[in-house]
């Protein structure tokens, strides 16, 4: 047994529904973990006698649980910051060129390895990824995640209407996420989403039989993209000229029910949000991505009233940062934008147990309740001199606030998984 000392956030509820009772929140906190399980977690006054045979680690800073990235592009990474287009463009110019190198499993492996390094230098423990077409990025990205011991869940691309060299077709596309669904049941704490890539790259046999691969396998995710783009809603328009919108294509395929995430989701009907929230879908809020392709500004309140399950996503490569702090930094800007504002205690519940109710693993990670696996990150409020100064004294909420505007991985003092403190292994990730 062993357990952690330090003040300890966490934010199991939405605070929007539930109010501040949402907030937990121990100056002096104590988090006992066994087996790597959350045993406990509380002020360290009420569990110190109970667990006094503990080991006890002093930590300096504030422990939240790892944060929860509910979309993103393992195979882009090295294509961030990709100057110049919108979304088709983007992807025909930067994007495809760069996962075609996924065929060769070496390179894959390399990637996989430095991306999830990356990903925990980000304080990030639990992901939706996507892979590629190939089903060799799928291994790679399980392995290099099992020796890692992280919560990642992904699949193998669907796309029959993708560019030349990056195209699969109906049958080998159910054969290959059939083969990566029985290799991988059970293994680690991975889990499998069937991905179409969006509905432009797929003919309509090729999401019916996403359709089908959803109905049969119930503990499946199914991940992919959806509204970002006015081009890309013309052209799904186009191809389903009496369909009720962008939504309604996935719906008649039945590739939209409680285990459906969606990336972006910028541009909504009132109908398209009613459909999710009655069908139990959720979205992956993706700010630094629809700032930086110029896709739109993501509307959270109309979300919320319909209340439609809402996680964050980097969305990387047309994503700008890995880092869940400064996105959710980016998220509060969108919101004004809109015309509302951001709490912080709620951002850090839409990174956590939001992200992981999304996923479907909020009873595994995202919020260190009890029976919980004891995932979390140590954030350095002192990381630079600015945030050392404005945080100096300040309230919790301020300084919450503080690191979700000028922090990123240089406020991560530490990654745990399953509390063990995570080593990176790849040679692009720190020593
Ligand atoms: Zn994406």
């Amino acid at each position: 047994m062993k357990a952690f000392r330090g003040e300890i956030l966490s934010v199991p509820d939405d605070p929007l529904a539930a109010g501040p009772e949402a907030i937990r929140h121990y100056e002096d906190g104590l988090l006992v973990v066994e087996d790597g399980l959350v045993l406990a977690c509380g002020p360290f006054a009420a569990l110190a006698e109970r667990f006094a045979e503990a080991e006890v680690e002093q930590l300096q800073g504030l422990i939240v649980p790892g944060f929860v990235d509910a979309h993103v592009h393992y195979p882009q990474i090295l294509r961030i910051a990709s100057h110049g287009e919108q979304l088709m463009t983007w992807l025909e110019r930067h994007i495809f060129p760069a996962e075609e190198a996924f065929a060769d499993r070496a390179h894959a492996d390399e990637i996989a390895a430095f991306f999830l390094d990356e990903l925990l230098r980000h304080g990030t423990t639990s992901a939706l990824v996507f892979a590629t077409v190939h089903p060799g990025s799928v291994d790679a990205l399980f392995e290099a995640a099992l020796q890692r011991d992280m919560r990642i869940v992904s699949g193998k691309v669907l796309m029959d209407r993708g560019p030349e060299g990056l195209r699969d077709d109906v049958p080998s596309g159910r054969a290959d996420t059939e083969a990566l669904i029985a290799r991988w049941r059970g293994r680690g704490r991975l889990g499998y989403a069937v991905t179409p890539r969006f509905v432009p790259t797929s003919s309509s046999e090729q999401l019916a039989d996403a359709g089908a691969l959803l109905a049969a396998y119930p503990d499946v995710l199914m991940h992919t993209h959806l509204s970002e783009n006015p081009g890309e809603i013309e052209f799904v328009a186009g191809r389903y000229p009496d369909a009720a919108d962008y939504l309604d294509v996935y719906d008649r395929f039945g590739l939209v029910g409680p285990r459906s995430v969606f990336a972006h989701c910028v541009h909504m009907s009132d109908r398209a949000l009613g459909r999710m929230a009655e069908a139990g879908a959720g979205v992956a809020f993706c700010p630094t991505s629809n700032l930086f392709l110029g896709s739109g500004l993501f509307d959270l309140a109309a979300a919320d009233r319909h209340q439609v399950r809402v996680g964050i996503g980097t969305d990387v490569g047309a994503g700008t940062s890995l880092s869940i702090l400064h996105t959710l930094g980016e998220a509060y800007k969108v919101c004004q934008l809109r015309g509302a504002s951001l709490d912080p205690f709620r951002a850090l519940h839409l990174a956590t147990a939001g992200g992981a109710r999304v996923m479907g693993i909020s009873d595994k990670v995202g919020s260190l309740l009890p029976g919980q696996e004891a995932d979390f990150v140590l954030l350095d409020d002192k990381a630079t001199p600015l945030l050392a100064r404005r945080c100096a004294g300040a309230p919790l909420h301020d300084r919450l606030f503080a690191l979700q505007i000028l922090g990123d991985d240089r406020a991560i003092s530490g990654t745990w998984l399953r509390g063990r403190r995570a080593s990176l292994h790849s040679n692009g990730g720190l020593t």
